[in-house]
Formats: C-alpha cells, sequence, structure tokens
C-alpha cells in the first residue's frame, strides 16, 4: 500500500515519502479567532483531520501545528469597540473553536501555536530578512520585496509579468489578483499599546504581519523544510506563497515539500461561506437545529472529496444523518449476532476485497467518498447475509475489523456526543414524572421538542428508548 497525495506545487499525485523515517510534520493554517468558525472553516479543519488519521493509519507518527491567529486587522477592530485588549477579545472564540473540535471528534494537534506568543521567533526572522537584502523598512514599516525571490508564484502558478515591483500591501486580507511586496511587520498607530498589540523590535515598534506567523511558528515547531503544508484554496495566494518566499528567502532551504489544498464549502445559494460576506453558519447553529454534530462531520469527511466544492444544504446534512444512522444500527446488529454456524468463506472473501478497495480509496488521495460507497454496497450484502443466518464467526469478525478500520477515520459508530445522552435521559425522566402526574399535556410536549431536535422516543417494556431520526 502507498499513499498518494496531491501537490499543488506539482499539480500531480505523488507517493508519498517522509524526510524521517516514520514520523510526518504537518502545518495547518488553523482559525483567525475574531469569532467562531464557520462550517467552511471547519470543512478545512476537518480535512487535516482526515489527513493525519490516515497517516496515521498508514504507520506513522505524526506532529501536526496548527496556528491560532490571535492577531491581525479585523482582531484589532473588534477588541478597540468593545474596549478590551485582543487577548481578552479573543478569549471566548478560542474556547468555542476547541469546542467545535471536541463536538466532531477532530483529534487534537499536537501544538496550537499562537503569534502573540511567538513575536520573538517572528522578529528572528524578519532580521534575517533585512540583512540578507530580501526586505525593507518604508514609513515603519517593514515589506518583503518580491523582485528579490526569483521563485515567487511558484505555487500558485503566477504569471510573473503580471508582479508590480514597489507596489506595497499592508493589510491582511487582500487583492488576490495582483502580487505586492507585502507587510512582515506593520508599524505601531496610536492606540495598539492599550490593546496589548504593540511589541519592541531593532525596527521599531509594531506588530507582524499576517504571513510571517506561519513561517516562524513552521519554523520553531517542524524545522526549515518540513513533511506537509495544508490550507484551504483560498490560502494559496498570496499567503502561502508569501509563506515559501519569506521561509526559503530566510532560511536558505526548501520550505514544505507537499502542499495540500482543500476545495471551498458554500452555502445553499452557492456562494463561498465567508465571515466577511456576512451569511455564514456555524456549528451552534446546525446543533441547535437538531443537527448530530458527527452527522455533520461525516458531511465534511464522506460526502465529497476534499478537492471537490460542496454545498451545504439541509437535505444533504440530513442524508448525512441518515447514512451515519445506517453505519451505527449495522455495527450494532453484527456486534449483536450470534455467529451462525455457517460456511461463509465466499462472505469472508468479500469482505477482504471491500477492505483493499477501502484502502486503496483512502491511499488515492484520501478518497473517502468512494471507499465509503464501497462500503455501504457491503453492508446491503451483509444485512442479507444477517436475515439469511449466513454470518458465521469467521464473517463477522472480518466485518468488525473492516468497520474498525472504516471508524478510524469517521469516528462517528462510537456513541452519541458528549453530553447528549444526559440531557435527553434527563428529560425522558421528566417525562416519565410529567405522565406519572397525569399531566399527559406537558408529556406530550417534552416527547414532542425531542421529536423537532431529531430524537425519536419509543415506549417499550424496558422502559423508554431513544434513537436519532431525521429531524421533524
Ligand atoms: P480563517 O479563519 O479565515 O483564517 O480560515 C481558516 C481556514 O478555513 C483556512 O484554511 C481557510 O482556507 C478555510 N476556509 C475559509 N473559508 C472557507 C470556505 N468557505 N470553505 C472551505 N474552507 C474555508
Ligand atoms: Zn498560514
Amino acid at each position: 500500500m502507498t499513499l498518494r497525495l496531491h501537490n499543488t506545487l506539482t499539480g500531480t499525485k505523488e507517493v508519498f515519502a517522509p524526510i524521517e523515517a516514520g514520523h510526518v510534520g504537518i502545518y495547518t493554517c488553523g482559525p483567525t479567532v475574531w469569532n467562531f468558525a464557520h462550517i467552511g472553516n471547519l470543512r478545512a479543519f476537518m480535512f487535516y483531520d482526515l489527513l493525519r488519521r490516515q497517516l496515521q493509519a498508514s504507520g506513522y507518527r505524526v506532529t501536526h501545528v496548527m496556528n491560532l491567529t490571535d492577531i491581525d486587522d479585523r482582531i484589532l477592530d473588534q477588541a478597540m469597540h468593545a474596549g478590551t485588549t485582543i487577548t481578552e477579545y479573543v478569549k471566548p472564540f478560542v474556547a468555542a473553536f476547541f469546542e467545535d473540535m471536541a463536538a466532531m471528534r477532530a483529534q487534537p494537534a499536537e501544538q496550537y501555536p499562537r503569534p502573540t506568543e511567538h513575536i520573538p521567533e517572528m522578529v528572528a526572522m524578519i532580521t534575517t530578512l533585512l540583512e540578507k537584502g530580501f526586505a525593507y523598512v518604508a514609513d515603519g514599516d517593514v515589506y518583503f520585496r518580491i523582485e528579490s525571490f526569483p521563485r515567487y508564484g511558484a505555487l500558485s502558478h503566477l504569471d510573473r509579468s503580471g508582479l508590480r515591483p514597489g507596489a506595497r500591501v499592508a493589510t491582511d486580507r487582500y487583492d488576490k489578483e495582483s502580487a505586492s511586496d507585502f507587510a512582515l511587520w506593520k508599524k505601531a498607530q496610536p492606540g495598539d499599546d492599550t490593546l496589548g498589540a504593540a511589541w519592541d523590535a531593532p525596527f521599531g515598534p509594531g506588530r507582524p504581519g499576517w504571513h510571517i506567523e506561519c513561517s516562524a511558528m513552521s519554523k520553531r515547531y517542524l524545522g526549515d523544510t518540513f513533511d506537509i503544508h495544508c490550507g484551504g484554496v483560498d490560502l494559496l495566494f498570496p499567503h502561502h506563497e508569501n509563506e515559501i518566499a519569506q521561509s526559503e528567502a530566510a532560511n536558505g532551504k526548501p520550505f514544505a515539500r507537499v502542499w495540500l489544498h482543500s476545495e471551498f464549502l458554500s452555502d445553499a445559494s452557492g456562494e463561498k461561506m465567508s465571515k466577511s460576506a456576512g451569511g455564514f453558519t456555524i456549528l451552534r447553529d446546525l446543533v441547535a437545529a437538531g443537527h448530530d454534530p458527527l452527522a455533520v462531520r461525516f458531511f465534511l469527511i464522506a460526502n465529497a472529496h476534499y478537492r471537490q466544492r460542496v454545498r451545504l444544504t439541509t437535505d444533504a446534512l440530513h442524508a448525512s444523518a441518515e447514512q451515519v444512522r445506517r453505519l451505527r444500527d449495522f455495527a450494532e446488529r453484527v456486534r449483536r449476532t450470534d455467529p451462525a454456524p455457517a460456511a461463509d468463506e465466499d462472505l469472508i472473501a468479500r469482505i477482504a476485497e471491500v477492505r483493499a478497495a477501502y484502502r486503496g480509496a483512502l491511499d488515492d488521495d484520501l478518497n473517502l467518498p468512494q471507499g465509503i460507497g464501497v462500503v455501504f454496497e457491503l453492508v446491503r450484502e451483509a444485512n442479507a447475509a444477517l436475515d439469511e443466518k449466513k454470518v458465521g464467526a469467521g464473517a463477522r469478525g472480518a466485518l468488525l475489523g473492516l468497520l474498525e478500520e472504516v471508524d478510524g477515520h469517521l469516528d462517528v459508530m462510537g456513541g452519541e456526543e458528549p453530553g447528549l445522552a444526559d440531557e435527553v435521559e434527563r428529560l425522558i425522566a421528566e417525562r416519565e414524572a410529567a405522565r406519572a402526574a397525569k399531566d399527559f399535556a406537558r408529556a406530550d410536549r417534552i416527547r414532542e421538542e425531542l421529536r423537532e431536535r431529531g430524537i425519536a422516543l419509543e415506549d417499550s417494556r424496558d422502559g423508554v428508548r431513544w434513537r436519532r431520526v431525521t429531524p421533524a
């Protein structure tokens, strides 16, 4: 088995081989914590999670670094309006980010560095760039001179004739069409100090630009050259191009060897989801509307390949929830089944074939949707075999093994989301109490409320049981 990944640098799928045998270093551009992460952001983060799980399944130890951008123009703006420091302002959004990641069962990264805690590393790199002549000071700001770096544009296959030597850009988010000298360091403005957003440096007091953080923090935790760098396609230019220029110019060594870019998520109307555009959806909204965060997880990683655009619609989320339910039910059924005294060699061979096809799909640039398609074919066949009592100990064991491997990527089969079970049990107890008190209106109301959140109650002889259904 060989893992192949689509490298944006070369535009081809390449056999993956890390620098150090058995170990992979990954840097992934994380959230800017000026607000809640929207589902488009979460798509990128769940893609990072899928990558790390597949690397682990391939036998590698992973060192995953994800930055939390805690300083940029928007954060300064918001902190100023809120009359607080940037550190205080971002706190609830950092907490919300970790809650969302936990609700979606993203494996934690090994490091979550923040630029405000790595100012010396950034100052050191900017100093080197100045010394080597790749950067210059203008009006107290420091800029990277893109003309001085001949490989500028190699990642995004930029037409260098479009370069505008000397044109400068200091804002964090800017014109994606033209390449310009970009800010490494921005001179302190009146009030930055009160916001906790100004630091001393040999080239004058100020704060770092957006791009330098990823160059300085990846160097600190992964070294000058590392294996894989990921981000959404919108970061390809100029952010990733600028990271390469800064790092390779300062270190004199190649930067990331493989670049992976995940596609956009758009809203139901087909517009790219973005916080600045206004109409964005966050995980909390979906959960409040009754969606299981793990169905959202499934939708984001298993519904479409990471290099395909996806559209977030309620129907698509319900379809994902249904698939998750079918997998859970199937896993439960296989676990509960007593092996039949059956000759099941054919089924065992078929399961082995599906397992190989599943692995082949994941090895082919993380094609989880294709792998899941093959698994669902088997679920149908195996359900039929279970109906006919044709599943012996061998096939049962092989099915459980396959499901465990699949859930190594999906992570949706093992139980409900944390906290939900307790809350549902509490409401069930309340409903029982209402029924005992003959307050049937209240009991019905509780049942209806749960139904709207996608939880159906079933009265059985052993008491009340509940399960997830498509929200009413
Ligand atoms: P930000 O918080 O804006 O710095 O973005 C964090 C991550 O989300 C980056 O990797 C972006 O490329 C990614 N991202 C932003 N918007 C979308 C979107 N609509 N669809 C997919 N990924 C996105
Ligand atoms: Zn970055």
